[in-house]
């Protein structure tokens, strides 16, 4: 198979797909010379074939890492240098941010304006890290006299990143930005359903001047290629963002290897939390916003929308009035707002799990069924009256259904909103200030919106409490987890 293909979309731009391992500033073959195929979730049709890393190929990947961070230009660069190529990087994701977004709308079905959105953010986050590189600094610490003390941020070394299909190119940039912006070095594997807009991105980086090396792109199986870089014994710290389940997974294959640092972007369930006070109109935007934005594919998604009692009937009248204005359909359709679920599997489980709320006795107020013939398409569902005991209510479903029931006071909405493993997002929506920061302070998650949801900003930290993960991504707070703390201690002659 070749190393790219002729792709035209149907908003009539067209561009050569690298289909390659993007290894060492080359785009290569697999060793072994396997491939898979890639799928658009609009149509079901196969749009290409890319190249497959085998465990053979991570190796190769990370000793191209290994070498860039220890020989060659990158650690002799200063870190101002590494801050202007991570802003012309970012520079060159908004040049192409036409080509970027539509072949991320292709292969993640995305609605095109949304795969703009994240393109731009993308491009955002890339220049912000940019800005950290050269104000990463240590301290001077006075212990005693005839000392002197300090720490160094030294960078961590080859970091493996796996990231998930739902945001392609922002997981990218999120991961990609605070660890070159440290100095490190990475091996990134997209994830299967989507590997097409990081190998256009991977282009980018040669076109930005990075030494060869310093970033590789991988497409790989998980199992295969993502087990083969949290098992590596020479990839120093892997970042992951994806399932609790794999998770797990990528905690013990660090344990059992060689201890390399982890940090985990995971699950959630998270609750939306409707007081009777609220600005009624806003709160439903915002609902909106939380489960159907990005078909209901996102790790913070306010899947468990709880109403306090008095207002909870308008309010279900109101969302479900609201959400059929919600246009599903092509991706590319200007006025689209949910394109299809990702792939068949996804599709599958989203809809068992309607099938099982639906068992379990909650009331579908709208939704429910499958959109169209053709398609990985959910029409964006609504079950009501859904009780603590039921599946919809547990677990994650990672899809355009949300789950309302009503609640009566903040003490029982702050048990209930708690009562899950997960600890990703929350949002509370009042016009009470002090219930706004009673709610919140008691919440058990890393983000708390008020009056708002989804609002995910490059500078402020996101990431979980309880199993919804490990580090925090975004704000100064990732650079922690891509640097580690060196104390030199000089004995000026006061330790004899
Ligand atoms: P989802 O269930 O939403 O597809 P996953 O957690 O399975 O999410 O996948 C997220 C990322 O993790 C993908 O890049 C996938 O290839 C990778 N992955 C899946 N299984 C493993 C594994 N056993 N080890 C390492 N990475 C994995």
């Amino acid at each position: 198979m070749s190393l790219t293909q002729q792709i035209s979309l149907p908003n009539g731009v067209k561009y050569e797909q690298p289909l390659g391992l993007f290894i060492n500033g080359e785009f290569v073959k697999g060793v072994e010379g396997k491939t898979f195929e890639v799928h658009n979730p609009s149509d079901e049709k196969v749009i290409c074939s890319v190249h497959e890393a085998t465990e053979k190929d991570v190796d190769i990947a990370v000793k191209a890492a290994r070498a860039a961070f220890t020989g060659g230009e990158w650690p002799k660069l200063k870190p101002s240098q590494r801050g202007q190529l991570l802003c012309k990087l970012a520079d060159l994701f908004e040049e192409n941010v036409t080509k970027l977004s539509s072949v991320e709308s292709l292969d993640n079905g995305k609605a095109l304006a949304l795969s703009r959105t994240d393109v731009t953010m993308a491009a955002g986050c890339l220049r912000y890290y940019g800005g950290w590189a050269d104000k990463i600094h240590g301290k001077v610490v006075d212990t005693q006299p005839g000392t002197f003390n300090y720490t160094k941020h030294e960078p961590i070394g080859v970091c493996g990143q796996i990231i998930p299909w739902n945001f392609p190119l922002l997981m990218w940039a999120w991961k990609i930005g605070p660890a070159i912006a440290t100095g490190n070095v990475v091996v990134l594997k997209t994830a299967e359903q989507t590997p097409l807009s990081a190998l256009v991105a991977a282009e980018l980086i040669n076109e930005a001047g990075f030494p060869p090396g310093v970033i590789n792109i991988i497409s790989g199986i998980g199992r295969v290629a993502g087990a083969a870089l949290s098992n590596h014994m020479d990839v120093d710290k892997i970042a992951f963002t994806g399932s609790t389940l794999v998770g797990r997974t990528i905690l013990r294959a660090a344990a059992d290897s060689n201890l390399k640092k982890v940090t985990l972007e995971l699950g959630g369930k998270s609750p939306n939390i409707v007081f009777a006070d609220a600005d009624i109109e806003k709160a439903i935007e915002w609902a909106n916003i939380g489960i159907f934005f990005n078909h209901g594919q996102c790790c913070c998604a306010g899947s468990r929308i709880y109403v306090q009692e008095s207002i909870y009937d308008t309010f279900v009248e109101k969302f479900k009035e609201r959400i059929r204005k919600n246009v599903v359909g092509d991706p590319f359709h200007g006025d689209t707002f949910q394109g299809p679920q990702v792939s068949k599997l996804q599709f599958d489980r989203i809809m068992g799990y309607i099938e099982h709320g639906k068992e379990e006795g909650a009331v579908v107020e709208i939704g429910g069924k499958r959109f169209g013939d053709v398609g990985y398409f959910i029409e964006p569902t609504i079950f009501s009256n859904v009780t603590p005991d039921m599946k919809i209510m547990n677990e994650e479903i990672f899809g355009p259904v949300a789950s309302i029931a009503k609640f009566k006071d903040i003490d029982e909405i702050v048990e209930v909103g708690n009562a899950t493993n997960y600890g990703l997002a929350a949002a509370v929506h009042t016009k009470d200030l002090n219930t706004a920061i009673e709610v919140t302070n008691r919440l058990k998650a890393g983000t708390c919106w008020v009056n708002c949801y989804n609002m995910l900003n490059t500078a402020l930290p996101f990431g979980g409490f309880k199993e919804s993960g490990v580090g925090r991504e975004l704000g100064k707070a990732a650079l922690a987890n891509y640097t580690q703390v060196k104390t030199v201690q000089i004995n000026l002659g006061g330790l004899g």
